[in-house]
């Protein structure tokens, strides 16, 4: 999954020690790298020293192999070739001396059974919906792959008129309102973009539509881009972007078995019952098929931002002409099958470092999610060979491979809720990766583990360049900042990216297997991958998505796929090996320092655009500015917005600030002197340093959707994949419930505060080591 949303302004923002700039073009230590974090001198020496080893045992044309073994036949769940993956990886896995098993759990999967779609009316089109094959794409004639399905929308035969509504977001329904377009009893056209696909007919849903579909425009992935494939990467004609459409902002994983595994005997509801699956019926197409029905809309000319690359004039409908909308599934439940792979640790076996990619796909999926998955076991066959050379890490390496993800993040939701207790007692990181491809590493995740993304990123060197992974990332986030259409949140990246020091980490939202682990569980989870150069957005979720495409447009010489091994690796053994847990909560403490100056942002801008609104409507701009030819009604009157308190999320943060402080203090000086703590003090420190990220959690979780526990990281309820930061409160803001908006930054600071004793209990333990 993933994708698409890597433009969201996501980014997190810390405030950084001021540092001298890295001389450019080398990968030159800042004043906070002098030394390995949770290392002594001695102990780095001999991390780095393994570390080499690991990378001289990492060969591309390793990757490139099980690449294409893997993406040889189509991989969906439920297919053979799906099964085979799992079969072939535990047979590598035992070969390189792990502990393998597959583990297997019983989902709710439904498959088309029946889908159609036609224009009817004086042009009548009967739209193809399927992918052919192209010339020089050797897997896309294959057969045993689905057709292009939104998995967890509704069955339904609808016969109806089309609205268009642009990305289906908010907003857009607003815009549509004002010119007097209801959707009710209609038949929604969206495009892809804008928010997550899911989102899209949810909207629709609620807003009264009995239909949704979702085309790719080719403004945004397709001939405005660039070449199309199989002449360059972007989409063809009749590409499609298939996808999950369950509603996984309430919760990811099986819909039938929320917040519980779904083995064999556990109790499921009724499909009628799970309130994450849509109940209208959704598809997307390909523009070839969409332009007719395009083509077929009146009413006023759509909004310029609406208009896509199409060449026609874009209507906001409705049509005169109905269209007839078909989508029936097969109901079933299907075996999803995870690897899981485990080296026992030699001191510290009940410390565990988890490190997962996906294998299923929505047909060969060699961007998404192969890519990723080779560069695991990549690093799976080269820990295996340490291991046999003699090397023992200290804490216990979980690797996975999930099945389920393109689905709802199938697999790694049933592990992670089946095994839930034992992993808040033992599971001290989650290191994720999906899609891979060629470019710039993009990091997000817990920004306690900022500092040690940072370090090993400084010391991966980036195939293209020869700088630094980091300096490479730094070098782009300084242009981004400085693009003349550059937004606050890009010039505020490269404002902190200048200082020389750590580079910002972002922040997870979702759409990929970290959302359980640290959103539900509440472990400090990370998401790594390369990409930016690359034209995978014309191929995501389609057909195309293959090995000849990747090997044409994405990474040929497989030197990213040995990167990514590289920082997931690196990521991987110092976290096993570490004296103490490679984690600076500090870096946590002014990353939320960010976030509340944000929200006090918020709060102004909210205020300011509301009384301009008001305004407005008072001297009835609005009504005297429309044209009487062209109808548009004034804006609904936003509500009158109250004091908002935001005072009690001020104070946690301050304190913990402090707090931080003393902590980072106690533990360098801890390090610093060669740790001298009693093996059980020590072990005692790592334990409770494993569980800080618990801490941040709720267990009544966010306000309408308790799966979601973590207060200071989720989804977005109305983004989908992007981040919402401090989201109790955020978004209680952004949807005008001002109570709710006051009541979470209590329940926050209060999860706040409960942090921070924790975290004063560890600096107690580092300063007196009884
Ligand atoms: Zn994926």
């Amino acid at each position: 999954m993933m994708m698409l949303m890597k433009s969201l302004p996501a980014l997190a923002l810390v405030c950084l020690l001021v540092t001298f700039a890295a001389a450019a073009g080398t990968a030159t230590s800042s004043p906070s790298d002098a030394g390995m974090l949770g290392f002594t001198a001695s102990g780095a020496h001999a991390e780095q020293s393994l570390e080499q080893r690991f990378d001289a045992l990492l060969d591309p044309a390793d990757q490139r192999r099980w690449l294409q073994q893997m993406s040889s036949q189509p991989n969906q769940v439920g297919s053979p070739h799906d099964k085979a993956n799992a079969e072939f990886m535990l047979a590598k896995f035992r070969q390189w001396g792990w502990d393998a098993h597959i583990e297997t759990f019983s989902v709710l999967y439904p498959t088309p059974k029946k889908v159609a779609l036609e224009l009817l009316g004086p042009h009548p089109f009967t739209a193809t919906l399927k992918e052919p094959a192209l010339a020089g794409d050797a897997t896309s004639g294959m057969p045993g792959g689905l057709p292009p399905y939104n998995v967890y929308g509704g069955d339904g035969d609808v016969p109806g008129e089309l609205v268009y509504a642009n990305d289906g977001m908010p907003d857009d329904y607003k815009e549509l309102s004002r010119r007097g377009i209801d959707v009710r009893g209609k038949i929604v056209i969206t495009r892809y973009g804008g928010g997550w696909r899911g989102l899209k007919p949810k909207l629709a849903q609620e807003h009264g539509a009995i239909g949704c579909l979702i085309y790719s425009d080719p403004r945004d992935d397709g001939y405005a881009q660039g070449d199309v494939y199989p002449k360059g990467g972007w989409r063809p004609a009749q590409g499609v972007q298939r996808g999950s459409v369950e509603d996984m902002q309430q919760y990811p994983g099986d819909p039938l078995t929320p917040g519980y595994g779904s083995t064999a005997g556990a109790k499921r509801l009724a499909i009628k019952d799970a309130r994450v699956i849509l109940s209208i019926p959704v598809l997307p197409i390909s523009y070839a098929d969409a332009t007719p029905l395009l083509q077929s809309l009146q009413g006023p000319v759509a909004p310029p931002s609406w208009r896509g690359a199409l060449p026609i004039t874009y209507h906001a409908g409705p049509s005169v002409a109905r269209a007839h909308l078909t989508v029936l599934s097969n109901w079933t439940q299907q075996p999803i099958y995870d690897v899981i792979a485990m080296i026992r640790g030699s001191t510290a076996p009940d410390q565990w470092i988890v490190r997962g990619n996906h294998h299923d796909a929505w047909v060969f999926g060699v961007w998404d999610p192969l890519a990723g998955n080779v560069a695991l076991l990549a690093e799976a066959k080269a820990i295996g060979t340490l291991v046999k050379q003699g090397w023992r890490p200290q804490r216990t390496l979980v690797y996975a491979s999930w099945d389920g993800e393109e689905p709802g993040l199938l697999g790694s939701t049933e592990w992670a809720e089946t095994h839930a207790k034992e992993l808040q007692a033992k599971a001290v990181i989650y290191v994720n990766s999906d899609t891979n491809g060629r470019g710039f590493l993009d990091a997000g995740g817990s920004h306690s583990l900022q500092h040690l993304v940072n370090q090993v990123a400084n010391g991966v060197i980036d195939p293209e360049t020869r700088v630094s992974v980091r300096e490479r990332l730094r070098a782009r986030m300084l242009v981004n900042g400085s693009r003349p259409d550059a937004k606050p949140e890009a010039k505020a990246i490269a404002k902190l990216a200048e200082a020389g020091g750590d580079v910002p980490i972002q922040a997870l939202g979702s759409g990929s297997d970290y959302s359980a682990f640290l959103e539900h569980l509440g472990i400090a989870s990370l998401n790594l991958g390369f990409g930016g150069e690359d034209d995978d957005d014309g191929i995501y979720h389609s057909r195309y998505d293959s090995f000849d495409h990747y090997v044409r447009f994405g990474d040929p010489d497989f030197a990213y796929g040995v990167a990514l091994s590289k920082v997931a690796g690196h990521i991987v053994l110092r976290t096993a090996d570490a004296s103490l847990l490679p984690m600076r909560f500090g870096d946590f403490s002014n990353t939320l320092d960010r976030y509340v100056g944000e929200l006090h942002k918020l709060v102004d801008s909210t205020r300011k655009a509301t009384a301009e609104q008001h305004r407005l409507l008072d001297l009835h701009a609005f009504t005297l500015d429309s044209d009487p030819t062209r109808p548009l009604l004034p804006p609904v009157r936003d509500s009158d917005m109250p004091a908002i308190d935001l005072a009690p999320l001020d104070r946690a943060a301050a304190k913990l600030h402090k707090s931080a402080q003393v902590y980072e203090a106690a533990y360098a000086g801890r390090v610093a002197t060669g740790l001298a703590l009693p093996e059980a003090q020590q072990q005692r420190i790592n334990t409770l340093m494993g569980r800080m990220e618990q801490a941040l959690t709720d267990p009544d979780g966010l306000p309408r959707r308790p799966w979601f526990e973590h207060m200071i990281y989720a989804p977005g309820m109305l983004t989908g994949y992007g981040v919402k930061t401090v989201p109790g409160v955020r978004e209680a803001i952004e949807a005008r419930r001002w109570s709710e908006a006051d009541r979470y930054a209590v329940v926050t600071a209060h999860v706040l505060d409960g942090y921070r004793a924790q975290l004063d209990r560890l600096t107690a333990m580092l300063k007196s080591p009884r």
